[in-house]
């Protein structure tokens, strides 16, 4: 298991362990504080944060694909 550093969302604890993906392919993490009520959670705020500029530039070049054609 290798300790990578990122928080705990939720307890705010550095003790951090890789926990396998999602079927997404969005990496999970387990904390290792026993007195965290959620022991297993996922950063993905990352891809939240690209999603709207993607579906951004996908509608704009539908509009200008539209307009030219
Ligand atoms: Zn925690």
């Amino acid at each position: 298991m290798a300790i990578v550093s990122v928080k705990c969302p939720y307890c705010g604890s550095t003790k951090i362990v890789k926990f396998g993906k999602q079927p997404n392919g969005a990496q999970r993490y387990a904390c290792r504080n026993e007195e965290c009520s959620r022991s297993i959670f996922q950063l993905d705020y990352k891809y939240h944060a690209c999603e709207p500029g993607v579906k951004f530039r996908v509608l704009e070049m539908a509009i200008n694909g539209f307009r030219s054609a």
